[in-house]
């Protein structure tokens, strides 16, 4: 993609991109979506839930190459890097640059949402999957990305909580599952049927205290 000067931090890297295969094991009983070769940082989990036992949801894997200049390859503009876009949503860390977004004098948060990644769930809270942007990232954020500049609005928010992944569903009943029946699909935390068959690519968050800024 052409315009992009900077690399955003949740951008992927040609050679953090892992292709090994997943498919349905059995799971309590059930089957469930793995790696045919599981490690023991492949899942995910969401908020604990009182008389549950813990939420899990495969994460797809990736290397992480960024501060290999040499080994990582071109950058792949259409791919988040999975586990730096979980780690700006635990953190708070800017998309862009991947220091600390919120504001250290008020406490707010500063976002900055496009309609494609934002659905509003009440007057001052909504869901997103793209990461807070920090006050000095933002004017390079409005020249630099496209989608930016044809539709934004930018918030202060006071804080947020996770609510889930978007992830690629798979059918159960192969050995080793191919081709996702569905993209970017929202599965929530409490959505527990649908967990055994998602591969998650991002954390959805829901934010709270959001304050449009007048530009
Ligand atoms: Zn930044």
């Amino acid at each position: 993609m052409t315009g992009y000067k900077t690399i955003p931090y949740t951008i992927a890297f040609a050679n953090e991109l892992v292709m090994d295969p997943i498919g349905f094991v059995p799971y309590r009983g059930r089957m469930k979506l793995s790696y045919l070769q599981p490690k023991a940082g492949d899942w995910v989990t969401g908020p604990a839930v009182p008389g549950r036992s813990s939420v899990e949801i495969l994460r797809g894997r990736v290397r992480d190459l960024r501060d290999r200049p040499d080994k990582r390859g071109p950058e792949r503009m259409r791919k988040l890097h999975p586990r730096r876009q979980w780690r700006c949503m635990d953190k708070l860390l800017c998309q862009i640059c991947g220091e600390p977004a919120t504001d250290p004098e008020t406490g707010v948060i500063p976002w900055a949402l496009t309609k494609t990644v934002f659905e509003q769930t009440s007057p001052s809270s909504g869901r997103t999957n793209a990461p807070p942007t920090c006050w000095n990232c933002i004017p390079k954020a409005l020249e630099e990305c496209p989608m930016l500049q044809e539709d934004f609005t930018l918030y202060t928010v006071a804080g947020r909580t996770s609510a889930g992944v978007l992830a690629d569903m798979y059918r159960p009943g192969l050995v080793r599952a191919i081709e996702p029946t569905a993209h970017m699909v929202f599965v929530a935390w409490d959505d527990y049927t649908h967990h055994p068959f998602a591969l998650a690519l991002c954390q959805v968050v829901e934010l709270h205290g959001m304050r449009p800024i007048s530009p």
